[in-house]
């Protein structure tokens, strides 16, 4: 069996005849058939092949494939969006009258989900504090059909006790479910620490190239077989074949953006931390420096800080003062890509949630995101130092 470095440039490779040496990008939505008996009997299930892209094709299947041994997972699907994992992954087994428990701290649209689209069909959902087992432990104590958590959280960077709330949901009958869009596959693996499932924006560091939309869920052969399968093979969150060609290329790079970004990210927050003339006005969290709650767990579970800060600067109208003061860093919503982003996911990626719901997962109106892509980290420091000097 080859290693990581290696199946992320090989694995899930499939050539055609015409033995090419890159990935081809198979732009078809249907095959075809050398008779009527042969169509009669792929579709009674009959042989294995390629059928129709809403269930499956090539290059998304190489893309799935890649994404697989990265993982270590035993299946993989491949989705349209990230979104679209996390919805799949809970709308393929929870039904009306289950109970499902999340961590508070999540992506705005997680959020949604858990706390609008799911209760709209009849799932009770509750929401604890991730940090805290004796919250987790409580609420799993009248029993759950999942448990959805996301560590390190978008955008404050809580990070959850992943292998211990695996455990405890587990043990409570859930299936748990993570979403590792922040660590990356690169730098954290859930299912090593006791996750069921894992779900993927593939638009973060997966491109990493800000150039399109993916996602993945993670898990074993039965879940996506009994449930992922029936599930997305009617409802279509499928991933366009264009756009698995650009993810299973993304793959190869994946590791050494990662690292390199995760070695900026670390760099800048510490230089953010010790500067004097930041000290008192500026304050950084990142999960690679001591001063984060959780460092000590942080570093157990994932095997680098990751590529996302924040910074808080006060109030709003100094995160906007520092955030348009910035001239190489772009204001964009984006995560995980080669160029650096800042946001301000109180005006933006977590506006929907409202003052009080932010106030709980520790987003202040002065926190600003900084994504680290792979610049020059002297350039990044240079316009951090500049913008934050206002
Ligand atoms: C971006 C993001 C998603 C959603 O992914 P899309 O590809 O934008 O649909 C889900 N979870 C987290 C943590 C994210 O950062």
């Amino acid at each position: 069996m080859n290693r990581e470095a290696t199946n992320l440039i090989r694995g899930g490779l499939q050539r055609s005849q015409f033995d090419e040496t890159a990935e081809a990008a198979f732009l078809t939505s249907g095959y075809v058939y050398s008779s009527a008996a042969e169509a009669e009997a792929a579709f009674a299930g009959e042989y294995d092949r390629y059928i129709y892209s809403r269930y499956a094709n090539p290059t998304v299947s190489m893309f799935e494939e890649r994404l697989r041994l990265l993982e270590g997972a035993e299946a993989a699907m491949a989705t349209g969006s990230g979104m679209a994992a996390v919805f799949a992954s809970l709308a393929c087994y929870v039904s009306a009258g289950d109970r499902v428990v999340g961590s508070r701290a999540l992506f705005g649209s997680c959020h949604v989900i858990l706390t609008e689209i799911l209760p709209r069909m009849g799932v009770e959902t509750v929401l604890v504090d991730g940090t805290s087992l004796d919250e987790w432990e409580a609420a799993l104590d009248g029993g759950a059909k999942a448990v959805f958590l996301e560590s390190p959280s978008n955008p404050g960077l809580e990070v959850i006790d992943v292998e211990a709330v695996c455990e405890l949901a587990n043990a409570a009958g859930a299936l748990a479910i993570v979403d590792n869009v922040f660590a990356s596959p690169v730098l954290q693996k859930p299912l090593a620490l006791g996750a069921d499932v894992v779900v993927y924006s593939a638009t973060k560091h997966i491109d990493g190239q800000g150039r399109v939309l993916g996602g993945a869920i993670l898990c074993s052969e039965k879940f996506k077989a009994d449930h992922v399968m029936p599930f997305t093979r009617h409802t279509g969150p499928s991933l366009s074949p264009f756009n698995a060609w650009v993810l299973v290329k993304g793959l190869e790079t994946l590791r050494l953006r990662v690292e390199a970004a995760a070695a900026s990210a670390l760099t800048l927050s510490t230089r953010i931390e010790t500067e004097p003339k930041m000290a008192g006005r500026v304050t950084v969290r990142y999960p690679g420096l001591e001063s984060h709650p959780q460092h000590k767990l942080a570093m157990s579970q994932m095997s680098a800080g990751g590529t996302i800060l924040t910074v808080d600067v006060g109030t709003k109208e100094q995160a906007f003062t520092f955030m348009d003061g910035l001239q190489l860093f772009d204001i964009s919503n984006n995560v995980g890509d080669s160029k650096s982003l800042a946001t301000h996911p109180a005006t933006t990626t977590h506006r929907r949630l409202g003052p009080e719901a932010r106030a709980e997962v520790g987003i202040g109106d002065g926190m600003v995101r900084l994504s680290i892509g792979l610049e020059d980290v002297e350039d990044l420091w240079e316009d951090l130092d500049t913008a934050l000097a206002v």
